[in-house]
């Protein structure tokens, strides 16, 4: 046995050798540079209406094209970037390339609509995103009411939130909350924030034939919803048996894998073109 731990050891030793540095260090190190050299780029998710499965929207989702390793996703490298302070950096990149991408869309025929993840970081630290994104929408030619921006519940109880949500609204921005029922957010945001829409988070829609309260809690989420006159889009949907279920109690969009995994931006449009004609 102590033969065999020290086998381990020795690996151990000779890796970080060769290696120099764990994955995680390098991708800490090469991030800020990264970013001013352009690695970055968005995809797109589609985004269906639930009634008529068309095309309604597409969400913008960073990737990191890395040198050596390929895309990356951002489960890798947003905790770096967080611990680096760089999510205002990025976040502006994916406005400018995202909203680009939209009017392009848009000048082709296609009347989707854009969503944006917003970090926690970004309402502590960008100061001047809704400044950003209105000279963006403005430069472009589209409309505020055509881009919602995604906050997570973990967002809403920053400090600056509340602000920030106001200044997005005012200029006609779109608000949802992402990754709902994932978070420690009481619902009084619901009333606080001016949500028009809330994201049911792809861990309850995976989990809805796993047990019969799930397929209540999302019911009871959908109650909620008319209620309080929002709208609501599930995530994570990856089969038909999924979907029926969704669709028959009132889910409004339907996002997952089964309509499109993330794609680039003229692959978005070849599928918007797949699901209506151009007018
Ligand atoms: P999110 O905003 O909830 O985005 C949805 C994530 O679920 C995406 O992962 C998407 O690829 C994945 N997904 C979509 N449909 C399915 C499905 O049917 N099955 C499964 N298993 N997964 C599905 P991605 O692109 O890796 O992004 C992960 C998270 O990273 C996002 O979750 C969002 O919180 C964050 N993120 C991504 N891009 C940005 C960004 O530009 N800014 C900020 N602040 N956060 C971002
Ligand atoms: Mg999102
Ligand atoms: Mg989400
Ligand atoms: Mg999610």
């Amino acid at each position: 046995r102590a033969k065999r731990r020290g086998r381990h050891q020795v690996c151990f030793y000779r890796e970080s050798l060769t290696a120099g540095m764990s994955r995680a260090d390098r991708l800490r190190n090469e991030l800020p540079r990264a970013i001013s050299r352009g690695e970055m780029y968005v995809v797109y998710q589609p985004i269906v209406d639930a009634k008529t499965g068309r095309l309604v929207s597409a969400e913008a989702l960073v990737r990191w094209r890395h040198r050596e390793w390929g895309e990356l996703s951002p489960g890798e490298f947003l905790v770096i970037a967080e611990e680096a302070r760089l999510m205002p950096a990025i976040t502006r990149r994916v406005m400018e390339e995202a909203v680009s991408s939209l009017a392009a869309w848009r000048r082709s025929g296609f009347s989707l609509t854009l969503s944006l993840n917003i970090s926690a970081q970004d309402c502590q630290l960008y100061a001047d995103l809704v400044d950003d994104l209105s000279r963006l929408v403005a430069e472009h030619g589209v409309k505020p009411q055509d881009v919602e921006i995604e906050l997570t519940e973990q967002s809403l109880m920053e400090h600056a939130a509340e602000d920030l949500v106001r200044a997005l609204c005012q200029r006609g921005f779109r608000i949802a909350l992402d990754d709902f029922g994932t978070g420690y957010a009481s619902l009084a945001y619901l009333r606080r924030f001016e949500v028009t829409r809330i994201k049911i988070d792809r861990s309850y829609v995976a989990r809805l034939f796993t047990n019969e309260y799930y397929k209540r809690l999302i019911r009871a989420v959908m109650a909620l919803a008319r209620e309080l006159g929002l709208e609501v889009t599930a995530e994570g949907v990856e089969t038909a048996e999924q979907e029926a279920f969704l669709r028959a109690i009132g889910v409004n969009r339907l996002q997952g894998f089964r309509y499109g995994r993330p794609v680039s931006a003229p692959a978005l449009q070849e599928v918007a073109a797949g699901h209506t004609d151009p007018l």
